[in-house]
């Protein structure tokens, strides 16, 4: 059972737990069996302008911290949510779905951004740079921006908060936090972990409720500078529009449409293990999750065979029972989308090689998919299947790989099999997304920096460079110093 500690129903504001003023509430429920998990209050614009103001009052406390001292907070929530892994990890799999060794990944890869970010926190460098005048100095400093409002997905109810609240809270920043509807009880979870370890109060707010007029009081209220956002490209537009029309800082971390190219010269073994990770992780409900695999000519045949077969092994089912691979998709939406792309491609000439239809556990639950002879002109070449299938299509030349890989007004995470040195070089430059894979199926840490070009968004996460979506550059210039 999910650990009472960190089950909540109450919202965390200025480091109290509060219900909605009107006091609705949203049942949260098991994707795995559809049973209620528990309520969450139904906030909207009033709860979240109470939290902006807390958190625009603790900004002026946190961001005049040592960095030092913002830094042994966020080791001890490293350590605290290391030390609840089991059970947030439980809490995790019961709202979302997935393995449980998938969630406790999640919580340890969440863990890891606030200690990447606490040790940052002491490493925000300015720069001097030369006067072009006599008896002059310029001095470069970096400031956090201020509060931040964050809106995040349901497919990493834990991470997508923890590498944004990581970096806000490294740069000195403070935060209000709407997670997605149907996952709100992980980010509840890290609030009261946050509120166990002693942060002050108002600095981590979660707010649940409806996106709307949550999203507007974000998008209107002078005290947010900044909105950073994860979910699909469609909100994010629009979202993204409101935000600069305040002229507020953006990051937006949206849809991918992910190719994963295999070569004639590739360890086709290493090749598979990675296409089945690059698939089917979080039952293929993951933006850099593969959406298409180009295969060449020369090792189309063998490539499916063995992938088909690695995809037959997939143990389907509850995520918390011992040895599931791939749990339940999160609604019956997401169903009807698998099954509309795999209906398309059919139609169109598509061969199955694995799966193809509902589990038989039925809910939510599907097969693990294999499609082969798939075509640029179908569905799935283009839209975001966000789900457990994977097309298998065929190219001849190195040129023709990379112009399929790019017909796609996404740009999140790319990756290719290849042993040849030079063309490796190649298709990492000519391939036009934020993040490649070369001989790799799967790229996150928080070292490195996350993020996308064209469709799939602007800004980073993780790394240096998330940092620095979190800080004002300030240039000073020190006159009258003499000759
Ligand atoms: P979504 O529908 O855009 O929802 C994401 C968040 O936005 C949720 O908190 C949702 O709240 C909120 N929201 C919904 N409508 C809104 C509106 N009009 N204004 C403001 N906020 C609104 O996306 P999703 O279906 O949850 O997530 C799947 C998508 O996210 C996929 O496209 C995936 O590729 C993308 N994704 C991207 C990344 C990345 O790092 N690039 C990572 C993970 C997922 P409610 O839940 O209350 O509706």
């Amino acid at each position: 059972m999910i650990s009472d500690a960190w089950l909540k129903d109450a919202c965390f504001i200025d480091g109290t737990w509060v219900p909605a003023d009107d006091g609705q509430t949203i049942t949260v429920t098991n994707p795995a069996s559809g049973a209620a998990l528990g309520t969450v209050p139904r906030c909207g614009g009033a709860e979240t302008a109470r939290a902006i103001a807390a958190a625009s009052r603790a900004f002026t406390t946190w961001r005049a911290m040592l960095a030092k001292e913002r830094a042994d907070l966020m080791f001890a929530l490293h350590d605290a949510l290391l030390a609840e892994k089991r059970a947030l990890g439980e809490l995790l799999t019961r709202e979302q779905g997935k393995s449980r060794a998938e969630a406790e990944g999640e919580i340890a890869g969440g863990a890891a951004f606030f200690r990447w970010f606490g040790e940052e926190a002491k490493r925000v460098y300015g720069d001097t740079i030369p006067s072009p005048w006599p008896g002059k100095r310029i001095l470069v400093t970096k400031e956090p921006v201020g509060v931040v409002g964050a809106i995040t997905p349901w497919n990493f109810p834990h991470s997508m908060i923890a590498r944004k609240l990581a970096a806000a809270l490294g740069a000195g920043c403070t935060m209000v936090i709407k997670p997605a509807s149907q996952t709100p009880l992980s980010a509840l979870a890290v609030a009261a972990i946050c509120e166990k370890v002693g942060f002050p109060a108002g600095v981590v707010n979660v707010v649940t409720g409806s996106a709307a007029p949550i999203a507007a009081e974000m998008c209107e209220n002078p005290a947010v500078r900044k909105i950073t956002f994860t979910g699909s490209t469609e909100v994010g537009k629009d979202l993204g529009a409101r935000a600069l029309a305040n002229m507020k800082r953006v990051s937006m971390e949206l849809g991918g449409n992910a190719p994963f190219i295999v070569f004639d010269d590739a360890d086709l073994d290493a090749a598979v293990k990675a296409a089945v990770l690059s698939k089917f992780r979080n039952s293929g409900q993951t933006c850099v999750c593969t959406n298409r695999f180009l295969v060449q000519a020369g090792v189309y045949d063998a490539f499916a065979e063995k992938f088909a077969a690695a995809v037959r092994a997939l143990k389907v089912g509850d995520g918390l029972d011992a040895g599931v691979e791939q749990g339940p998709l999160i609604d019956p939406a997401a169903i009807a989308k698998v099954e509309e792309h795999i209906t398309d491609a059919r139609s169109h000439g598509a061969r199955v090689l694995a799966g193809g239809v509902r589990h038989p556990l039925g809910g939510t639950y599907f097969e693990p998919t294999v499609l082969a002879d798939v075509t640029p002109g179908m569905k799935i070449a283009r839209e975001e299947t966000f789900g457990p299938v994977a097309p298998l299509f065929r190219f001849e030349t190195e040129a023709e790989a990379v112009a399929m890989a790019n017909d796609t007004e996404f740009g999140l995470a790319g990756y290719f099999f290849t042993r040849d040195l030079g063309r490796a070089w190649r298709m990492m430059e000519a391939l036009e997304y934020g993040m490649i894979g070369v001989n790799e199926g799967l790229a996150s840490t928080e070292v490195a920096p996350f993020g996308g070009v064209k469709d799939s968004g602007m800004g980073r996460e993780g790394s240096k460079y998330g940092l620095e979506d979190y800080m004002n550059v300030k240039y000073a210039l020190f006159g009258g110093l003499g000759a």
